[in-house]
């Protein structure tokens, strides 16, 4: 399940929500004051990930390939090698 960071215009306190995506974020309440007028804080989660290593992402090996065949090719040769 994705974590949702909201913010509380009522408190002004930020909180975070471990919520599924089918959940009404309309109906989320504030967890200090209980107030319904939150709203969802995308921008920061946006400004997060910019620049930052994404986790999950691995640097490409050769089992990434679905043709792996293409290892086991010759070397390509220069042509003064050949004549
Ligand atoms: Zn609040």
């Amino acid at each position: 399940m994705p974590l949702y960071e909201y913010h509380c215009a009522d408190c002004g306190q930020d909180f975070t929500l471990l919520q599924s995506v089918n959940t009404d974020k309309s109906k989320t309440t504030c967890e200090h004051c209980g107030s319904g007028n939150v709203q969802p804080h995308i921008s920061s989660c946006v400004g997060k990930v910019q620049g930052a290593p994404r986790a999950g992402v691995k640097p490409v090996t050769p089992d990434d390939y679905p043709n792996k065949d293409i290892f086991k090719l010759p070397k390509p040769r220069h042509i003064s090698e050949i004549f």
